[in-house]
C-alpha cells in the first residue's frame, strides 16, 4: 500500500479552489522543482506544486491534505544542499516564494515583519535609511529568509554576531491540521514555557509551515576591514584561529581557503584573487563604529598573525580591493561544482581547536578513497564544507568511494566532538549520518516530537526523522 494517497483530479480541483491559477500539474511543473542545489541526491517530480499567496490558503491546503494523507513538503527558493524541499516521497510541493512582502520595520523595537519567501538579497533594500541591519549572511542571497528560518542557516557573519536562530523572535505557523498559531513576538527576552519558537528553527519544513516571521535587527556597523592572510600551508592557518578569536578583536567573519579553491573561483569568475603567494590564506573582516576605531585591532590582529607564522598581512582597504575577495569566497561553492561531474558535500562543525586534526584526517582521506576532496570553510565557528568531486568515475567507483569517504568524514568529526551539520541542514540526504551521530533514543525522542506536531506524518516526510 502507498504510504501517503497519490493525487487525483478531485484533489486538484480542491487545491484550485483554494488557489485559482496557482496550482501547476503536468507539464507546467518545471523540473527545478525536483531538486534542490544538490542533484547528486535525486530527482523527484512532485504530483503538483502549489503557489500559496497567504496564511490563509496555506492552512486550507493543509486541513485538506491532512484529511486525506497526502504529503505536503514546502519550499522556499530551492537553494538548500540536503534534499530538504524535494517531495522525494510524493504529494505536492507548496512553494512560499510569492509571499515575498516585508511587513514592517519596526525602529523603535529593532524589529522587522516579513513574509517568509523575502529573499535574502532584497531584505537590506527594505531597512536602508534606517541605521539597522539583519546580521545572518549565508553564502546563497537568492535564498528565503523563510529557508534560511528552517534550516538554521549561518553564514561567514557568524563569528561575531551568531546564526539565523539568534535574529528570530517570533513565527506564524499553520501546524498539520490547518490551525495558525503565532510563536514568540516582538519582547527580546521570553522564559514562558518551553521554547516552540526554537524547536520549529531549524525544523526543516518537518513540524509546521511558516507564514510570517518576526526578526531581531542590530545597529550597523559604520566601518569594516577586511584582512587576508597568506600562510605556507593549511596546518599553520588554521591553527592560527583559537588565537585569533580569542585576542579580544571579536572579528565578524574568519574564513580559510585553499590555493586549489581559489583557483577554481579564478576560473569559474575569470577573474585574478588579488594575492598569488601563497597556498592557504585566512579571510577577516572586523566590524567597528569607525575606521579610526578598527585601528588597534587592526594593530593587534597584524602583529598576532605574524608571530603565529603569517607571511604577510595584506589590507584590503577600499571597496573594489574588498569586493575582488570577497566574491572569490562567495563563487568557492558554485566554481567547484563547476569544476566536476557531481559532487557530495559534508558540513560538519566540528570544535574550533580540532579544525587543523579534522583537515588532516580530511586528506588522509582523500588518499585513502583516491578521491579529490576540496575545502573552504569558516575556520572562525568550526565548520568546514567538504566536497567529495566525483570527476570522470564510473557508477560504481563513484557510489562506493564517495560512501567510504563520506562514512569517514563525519566518523571523524563524530570522533573529534563535532555534529553532522553546522548549518545546511539534514534533508533527506543526512539522516543516516544523523542518526549515527546522535543514536536510537535521541532520534526516537525527535520522531515523537514530530508526532505530536504532525500526527499524520504528512510534512516534509523522510526529512530529519527519516522513515
Ligand atoms: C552557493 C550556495 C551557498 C550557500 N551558502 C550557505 C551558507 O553560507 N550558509 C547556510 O546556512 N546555507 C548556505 N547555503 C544553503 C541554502 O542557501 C540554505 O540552506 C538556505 O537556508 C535555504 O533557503 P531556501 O529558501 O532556498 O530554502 P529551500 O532550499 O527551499 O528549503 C530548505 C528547507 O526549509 C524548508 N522550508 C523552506 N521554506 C519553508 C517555510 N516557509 N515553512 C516551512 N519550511 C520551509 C524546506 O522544506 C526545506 O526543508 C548555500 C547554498 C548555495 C547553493
Amino acid at each position: 500500500m502507498e504510504r501517503f494517497k497519490t493525487i487525483d483530479t478531485t484533489d486538484i480541483a480542491a487545491f484550485e479552489a483554494v488557489m485559482p491559477g496557482r496550482v501547476l500539474v503536468g507539464q507546467a511543473v518545471s523540473e527545478d522543482y525536483s531538486h534542490d542545489e544538490m542533484t547528486e541526491y535525486g530527482l523527484f517530480m512532485p504530483e503538483a506544486v502549489l503557489l500559496a499567496q497567504s496564511a490563509a490558503e496555506v492552512s486550507a491546503v493543509l486541513r485538506y491534505c491532512s484529511g486525506r494523507h497526502i504529503a505536503v513538503t514546502p519550499r522556499g527558493a530551492g537553494t538548500g544542499l540536503c534534499g530538504g524541499c524535494v517531495a522525494d516521497k510524493g504529494g505536492i510541493v507548496l512553494s512560499l516564494q510569492r509571499m515575498d512582502k516585508v511587513l514592517e520595520v519596526d525602529t523603535a523595537n529593532m524589529a522587522a515583519v516579513v513574509e517568509p519567501g523575502v529573499l535574502l538579497m532584497e531584505f537590506p533594500k527594505a531597512l536602508e535609511g534606517t541605521g539597522l541591519f539583519y546580521p545572518p549572511d549565508p553564502g546563497e542571497k537568492s535564498a528565503t529568509l523563510g529557508g534560511n528560518a528552517m534550516t538554521n542557516a549561518g553564514g561567514m557573519r557568524a563569528v561575531r554576531y551568531g546564526v539565523t536562530r539568534d535574529y528570530i523572535l517570533g513565527m506564524e505557523i499553520v501546524l498539520s491540521d490547518g490551525e495558525i498559531i503565532t510563536l514568540g513576538g516582538k519582547t527580546v527576552k521570553n522564559s514562558s514555557g518551553y521554547s516552540l519558537l526554537d524547536l520549529m528553527i531549524g525544523s526543516e519544513g518537518t513540524l509546521g509551515i511558516l507564514t510570517r516571521l518576526t526578526v531581531k535587527l542590530i545597529p550597523l556597523p559604520a566601518a569594516n576591514m577586511t584582512l587576508l592572510v597568506p600562510f605556507d600551508d593549511l596546518d599553520l592557518c588554521v591553527r592560527a584561529v583559537p588565537s585569533v578569536l580569542a585576542c579580544g578583536c571579536e572579528p565578524t567573519a574568519v574564513e580559510f581557503m585553499e590555493r586549489e579553491v581559489i583557483s577554481a573561483s579564478e576560473k569559474y569568475l575569470g577573474k585574478q584573487f588579488p594575492d598569488r603567494q601563497a597556498d592557504a590564506y585566512l579571510l577577516i573582516r572586523i566590524d567597528g563604529p569607525s575606521a579610526a576605531a578598527l585601528e588597534p585591532s587592526l594593530e593587534t590582529l597584524t602583529g598576532l598573525l605574524l608571530s603565529l607564522g603569517a607571511r604577510d598581512v595584506l589590507l584590503a582597504d577600499t571597496d573594489e580591493r574588498k569586493a575582488g575577495i570577497w566574491d572569490a569566497r562567495g563563487a568557492f561553492l558554485e566554481a567547484i561544482k563547476a569544476g566536476t561531474t557531481s559532487m557530495d558535500e559534508c558540513d560538519v562543525v566540528v570544535p574550533r581547536e580540532k579544525i587543523a586534526e579534522f583537515m588532516r584526517c580530511s586528506r588522509g582521506i582523500s588518499r585513502e578513497t583516491g578521491l579529490r576532496i576540496l575545502s573552504f570553510g569558516h575556520a572562525g565557528d568550526g565548520n568546514l564544507h567538504l566536497y567529495a568531486l566525483r570527476d570522470e568515475l564510473p557508477d560504481s567507483l563513484w557510489h562506493n568511494r564517495r560512501a567510504a569517504a563520506m562514512n569517514a568524514l563525519y566518523a571523524q568529526a563524530r570522533v573529534l566532538g563535532g555534529q553532522v551539520s553546522g548549518e545546511h541542514a539534514i534533508g533527506h540526504a543526512k539522516v543516516e549520518y544523523l542518526r549515527s551521530a546522535l543514536g536510537e533514543r535521541q532520534m526516537a525522542l525527535m520522531c515523537a516530537v514530530k508526532a505530536v506536531f504532525d500526527p499524520a506524518g504528512i510534512l516534509n516526510p523522510g526529512k530529519v526523522c527519516g522513515g
